[in-house]
């Protein structure tokens, strides 16, 4: 089990980012799954496209949502 089959760049690897809690702004770390995406930062939830919730060290809960332009 020594070899190692190349693995392709993946664009599923999450990454993490730093955002601001849009209630106290402080810098938060978060784990997205999609590399591509455009992050916008919400403090309350919405009834569109994909998201992933959050939580600033104070306890705020906001969400981030993924955000994809079109070309
Ligand atoms: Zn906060």
């Amino acid at each position: 089990m020594s070899n190692e089959t190349e693995q392709p760049s993946s664009s599923e690897q999450p990454r993490d980012v730093e955002v601001a809690c849009p209630t106290c702004d402080r810098q938060t770390s978060v784990s997205v799954s999609d590399r591509r995406a455009e992050l916008r930062v919400r403090p309350y939830v919405a009834a569109f496209g994909e998201y992933t919730t959050a939580r600033c060290p104070d306890g705020h809960r906001f969400w981030i949502y993924y955000c994809h332009s079109s070309h």
